[in-house]
């Protein structure tokens, strides 16, 4: 196991971290920006190095700052979190080739999976089924473009090879708006990604989101974990997350979870990592996969009782998988809900200092944040300040749980999304398990 490794995040995924490295006996580095100096897990850390300005892009995305933050400190590894670098196929390459030890998987795997038209091929290839569309990059022939659409046949969405976050798609739905509908979402994507490429897919009307969280080691070893419905979305971006998927059979979660430890196998993946897909009239379809942690991974863990975290860091020490797929049992029910700092309303932003904290508790009651109080809320990052999972024996006992948790936390100073997920949590539609992709957006009134 490693002595020393490096944390290149910030925020709640940064103290999951920290909290699985002293679990394991392994000291923390924590790199901070300057706006970030009172971050809890870098008070917590065995010690911490600034990388930069509040920016992101001059800190949190600073790759030779926090490989020469490694250099200094002694460090062997590099744990990335989700976003910034996490998925930066450079960033990981730059990592091994200064000696250090990247937590996930190699530069080229990344490099397939980040590029969502080479994961789709890889993942036909695989036999894992995928949204009908063309898994190439359109070209500019105006006929070819529109004779493909109408193949695939209307609405279709136009995505982003390189998006990610939500951003980079376009829904298309009648011809007359494809040509400009593909011209926008390049220029988009060229900008946002630095990648105009765009491939065309049928857009599913009415899919939920499931997606399965997997485990690779070093020696051609996979697991799947079971499943996760991430339907409650606003702007494709998730809100509530839950596991296991409702009305999902053992049989479908055996069939489909099985597919993706063979396609990790087959694509040599290494460590955690997510397989996402769309679920319409109970089929699967494949849109891509995440090679790093996810922000909802607590429900998979309370619902297996496994550490992704802690696994993540012996993989990436190369120790073999600590568990079998026959280990792997999916006890009751468990729901995150997102805790933003945003007005619940116009879901503006809202920073600032949080003059009160009341964490919830109580049984199965997990709250994942590193407010407190007197914490000031910077401007510069994800309005994301936290989770709270709630598991229970039945998806039901889960929600009254999830309810009376929403009830007693308490975060003063700043507004919060925390109404809005009450309003979710006594939803009549979500308390039967009936929501999709689109279903919080038409309740707000955005659709
Ligand atoms: P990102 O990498 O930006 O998260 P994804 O490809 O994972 O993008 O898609 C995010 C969300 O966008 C999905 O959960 C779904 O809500 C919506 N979406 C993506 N592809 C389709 C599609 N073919 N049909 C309908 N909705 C889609």
């Amino acid at each position: 196991m490693f002595s020393k490794i490096v944390i290149a995040n910030r925020g709640e995924i940064a103290l999951r971290v920290l909290r699985a490295c002293r679990e394991l006996g392994i000291k923390v580095v924590a790199v901070h920006s300057e706006a970030d100096r009172d971050l809890k897990h870098v008070r917590l850390a065995d010690e911490s190095v600034c990388i930069g300005p509040a920016a992101s892009a001059d800190s949190y995305l600073n790759i030779p700052a926090i490989i020469s933050a490694a250099e200094v400190t002694d460090a062997e590894a590099i744990h990335p979190g989700y976003g910034f670098l996490s998925e930066n196929a450079d960033f990981s390459e730059k990592v091994k080739q200064s000696g250090f030890v990247f937590i996930g998987p190699n530069a080229e795997t990344i490099r397939m999976m980040g590029d969502k038209i080479s994961a789709k091929n890889a993942m036909i290839a695989a036999g894992i089924p995928c949204v009908p569309g063309n898994n190439d990059p359109l070209s500019d022939d105006d006929q070819l473009n529109l004779r493909m659409a109408k193949e695939i046949g209307y609405p279709v969405i136009i995505k982003a090879a390189g998006g990610g976050g939500g951003r980079g798609m376009r829904t298309v739905h009648t011809e007359s708006a494809l040509i400009s509908a593909i011209e926008m979402t390049k220029a988009e994507a060229g900008s946002a990604f630095g990648n105009p490429t765009v491939y065309m897919e049928k857009f599913l009307e009415d899919p939920r989101h499931i997606e399965f969280q997997v485990l690779a080691d070093s020696f051609g070893n996979a697991i799947h974990l079971g499943e996760r419905d991430c339907s409650m979305q606003r702007r494709h971006q998730k809100v509530v997350e839950e596991a296991p998927a409702p009305g999902i059979t053992e049989e479908q979660r055996k069939a489909i979870g099985e597919r993706c430890a063979n396609a990790c196998v087959e694509i040599g993946y290494l460590g955690a990592g997510t397989f996402e897909f769309l679920y319409e009239k109970g089929e699967f379809y494949f849109i891509e996969m995440n090679t790093r942690v996810q922000v909802e991974h607590p429900v998979t863990e309370m619902v297996t009782g496994f550490d992704i975290v802690k696994e993540q860091l012996r993989i990436a020490a190369g120790l073999p998988l600590s568990i079998t797929q026959d280990q792997v049992k999916i006890t009751g029910h468990a729901i995150e809900c997102r805790l933003n700092a945003e007005d619940p309303k116009t879901f503006m932003p809202c920073p600032g200092k949080i003059e009160q904290f009341h964490m919830p508790g109580g049984p199965g009651i997990r709250c994942e944040t590193h407010i407190y109080n007197g914490y000031k809320v910077p401007p510069y990052y994800d309005s994301m300040i936290g989770k709270l999972i709630a598991h229970g024996e039945t998806r039901a006992g889960a929600i009254a749980r999830m309810k009376t948790a929403l009830s007693e936390i308490i975060i003063d100073g700043i507004k919060t999304n925390i109404p809005l997920q009450q309003d979710i949590m006594n939803d009549n539609a979500f308390s039967v398990g009936q929501q999709n992709i689109h279903y919080l957006e038409k309740k707000l009134g955005i659709h």
